[in-house]
């Protein structure tokens, strides 16, 4: 019998449960642990609200969740109530699948400034995350800045633009539909310190863009390079490039008629913010050119307004105690998954935060075979049996997945009309909707 600890029930926590209880059969207990009371990580908190086909992967999880050697154990942190090296003691293999739940941080003067939020904050508050759903956006201004050019900033700039009958089908959660709704916001920013050629924006989620009913994206013409250049890129980014360009031929007469627009705003790299009492005005930033593909600054500053800013720069993971960590990647420090012996990271928690929710599938596959490559069959570890000794001793109040079946089933009963659920945002109440 082999016994595993996986820390996470994200995409990254649920492959490498599916692998494992594939490669093992019968022969392995797997209990998956999270902080929270629910799972599935960012599919429940990072995904966007109104991407629920992207969600519907989590019956998969639930496949795998519902199998006879795999166990959720929910609301015991790890680190907290229970350290790695006590799971360490109880397993034959410890693997960290936490992800990167923090926001990296510009480290610009001003950055304290009020109406200034990260993206995992941010992407929490309107997702219901519990750390996030207090976060409370002041919405009532006119001006918005969304810092990088990625997937996250062109969710952050979508929900920030639908109406309410767009929401229609999404889970986003009560209080954030209601703020959004009532937002005055009118040009939201997306600014880029390098060019067209070098956005991290894939073409599905840009093209989006093109569908909202009440914004519509605006790109210079003069930012774009060659139409000629283009036949040098990847095909996705190639595809990307051209929505940018349709983008540059939308007639000012279409940005007239809708209330928001969404301006790209490259080869501008943010260096402070301005503020007034406290609260953010204004994002100070150089403009650049771009060199062998990196932003080189020209000394020209300008300030872009804003009432609002939303940073979408990427993510850290959290350091866990006793755990190598890797300061400058942010993410535990690992060859390949393996952090020390018995001891492994798979999915952000291992490479940082990039790719797909898919590209953490042959992860966890790849590191169940590191796994066996290093405990054969098995060491005489306690397992779960252990664990569970250590929860009478410690009075965890362990959440199982029954539990989270009934709070599903809390959460689906209370969904406004055609959404398909209203998520609870703290943990007491998700506790509660247990029952006995
Ligand atoms: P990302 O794709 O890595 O993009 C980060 C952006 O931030 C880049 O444009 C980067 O610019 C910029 N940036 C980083 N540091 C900066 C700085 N100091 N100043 C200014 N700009 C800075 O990260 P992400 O958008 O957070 O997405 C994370 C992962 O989740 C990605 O793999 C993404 O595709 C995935 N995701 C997918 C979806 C979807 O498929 N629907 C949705 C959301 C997220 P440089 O390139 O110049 O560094």
């Amino acid at each position: 019998m082999r016994h595993i600890a996986i820390v996470g029930s994200g995409p990254a926590g649920y492959y490498t449960a599916e692998a494992a209880a594939k490669k093992w059969g019968e022969d392995v207990r797997v209990d998956v642990f999270d902080r929270m009371p629910v799972p599935y990580g960012l599919i429940r908190t990072g995904v966007a609200p109104d991407h629920q086909s992207i969600k519907g992967v989590s019956r998969r999880y639930e496949k795998t969740a519902l199998s006879d050697n795999v166990r959720f154990v929910g609301n015991v942190a790890i680190g907290t109530d229970v350290s790695v090296g006590e799971l360490q003691q109880l397993y034959d293999a410890v693997i960290l699948a936490t992800g990167a739940p923090n926001d990296r941080r510009l480290g610009l003067p001003g950055e304290e400034l009020a109406n200034i939020f990260g993206s995992a904050a941010f992407v929490g508050w309107y997702n219901g995350h519990p750390q996030f759903a207090g976060l409370d956006p002041d919405l009532s201004g006119r001006d918005v800045v969304v810092i990088g050019m990625g997937n996250v900033a062109l969710d952050v700039a979508r929900i920030l633009s639908k109406t309410r009958s767009e929401f229609e089908g999404a889970d986003i959660v009560t209080h954030a539909l209601d703020a959004l709704d009532a937002s005055k916001v009118e040009t939201i920013t997306i600014v880029g310190r390098r060019g067209p050629h070098q956005i991290m924006m894939t073409p599905k989620e840009l093209g989006e863009l093109l569908h909202l009913e009440r914004a519509s994206p605006m790109v210079e013409p003069g930012d774009l390079p060659p139409v000629a250049d283009d036949a040098l890129l990847e095909p996705g980014l190639r595809k990307s490039v051209t929505l940018l360009r349709d983008f540059a031929n939308i007639p000012p007469s279409i940005h007239g008629e809708t209330p928001v627009t969404i301006e790209f705003d490259f080869f501008a790299s943010p260096v402070g913010f301005e503020g007034i009492d406290g609260k953010v005005t204004a994002l100070e930033v150089e403009r650049t050119r771009v060199e062998a593909g990196r932003a080189v600054g020209t000394g020209e500053t300008y300030s872009i307004p804003a009432d609002l800013v939303v940073t979408c720069i990427g993510y850290r993971s959290s350091p866990l105690a006793g755990v190598p960590f890797d300061e400058r990647a942010g993410r535990f420090a690992n060859d390949q998954g393996r952090i020390l012996p018995g001891l492994y990271c798979v999915g952000w928690a291992r490479r940082g935060p990039t790719g797909t929710i898919g590209t953490n599938r042959p992860d966890g596959f790849s590191i169940v075979d590191l796994v066996e490559e290093d405990i054969g069959s098995g060491t005489r570890k306690q397992g779960r049996e252990g664990f569970d000794a250590l929860v009478e001793t410690r009075g965890l109040d362990v959440v199982t997945f029954r539990d989270w079946q009934k709070i599903e089933e809390a959460e689906e009963a209370a969904a406004r009309d055609g959404a398909p659920r209203e998520k609870f945002v703290d943990v007491a109440s998700m506790i509660a909707a247990r029952g006995d």
